[in-house]
């Protein structure tokens, strides 16, 4: 008996003692590449030089600028309405409706004011890609301007009129005066003189002031609604639509 527990006992040390059994060290994980990101690369913006009437081509700056005009997609014309009486003169006088309170308010105002009463008028409010067209290319066609870049100071070519949005008006008024439509002196004109005092007030701002560093010509005349606020109802998409504009080459004057 001593002999076998002895035997047990043995056994038990020596399995005791015995170093462990060598494990064989698992295999390294093959290795795995590592995940490919999918980064996006930055968008490549179309800046291929643009056709203007037959006549060369033109290419748009990094900020999608042509001739220093911000491109403008156009608005639906099943969109637009007739702007009040007396601007729409048989229809030519078409706006956006986002406008259309203010531009009633503006009117009503300026008529309450004997200084310009009836004397507000429209010159140009909304024009298609297609007019905008025939509008810059004349000027270039007829020889009244040197170039491209001459013309575009004083007109937008087609794709970058803010007329296009339907957001526009260009004013003028019964009594010029001698002063010619969508000219300079319409700023001295007593209907000049009250928008500058007052189209603010009704969410109406100067697009192109004197001396802007868009290097656009002055125009007094033209003016684009992007409501007194933000939060009048179409004024958001209004001035999303100018928001480039806005940020670069700020209206004066302006709605607050
Ligand atoms: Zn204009």
């Amino acid at each position: 008996m001593r002999t076998v527990l002895g035997v047990t006992l043995a056994l038990t040390l020596a399995a005791c003692a015995a170093p462990p059994a060598e494990v064989a060290a698992p295999a390294p994980p093959p290795p795995v590449a590592a995940p490919t990101v999918a980064i996006a690369p930055p968008p490549i913006v179309a800046r291929a030089p643009v056709a203007l009437c037959e006549r060369g081509s033109v290419a748009p700056t990094r900020d999608g600028r042509l001739l220093n005009h911000f491109p403008y997609p156009g608005v639906s014309e099943s969109v637009l309405l007739p702007a009040p009486p007396p601007l729409d003169d048989g229809g030519a006088c078409r706006v956006h409706p986002a406008m259309l309170g203010d531009l009633n308010r503006l009117i009503a105002a300026s008529n309450a004011d004997p200084a310009v009463a009836g004397k507000l008028r429209s010159v140009s409010c909304h024009r298609g890609v297609a007019f905008q067209a025939q509008t810059f290319c004349a000027g270039i066609l007829s020889g009244r301007s040197m170039g491209f870049r001459d013309r575009a100071w004083a007109s937008a070519p087609p794709g970058y009129s803010e007329h296009a949005t339907g957001y526009v008006v260009d004013f003028g008024t019964t009594d010029r005066g001698g002063c010619p439509d969508a000219d300079a002196c319409f700023a001295a004109t007593p209907v000049g003189k009250w928008l500058i005092a007052n189209a603010a007030r009704y969410g109406f701002e100067m697009s192109f002031p004197a001396g802007n560093k868009q290097q656009m010509k002055w125009e007094p005349w033209h003016w684009r609604w992007v409501g007194t606020s933000a939060a009048v109802p179409g004024a958001t998409a209004a001035r999303a639509t100018f928001s480039q504009a806005r940020k670069s080459f700020p209206a004066r004057p302006r709605p607050e």
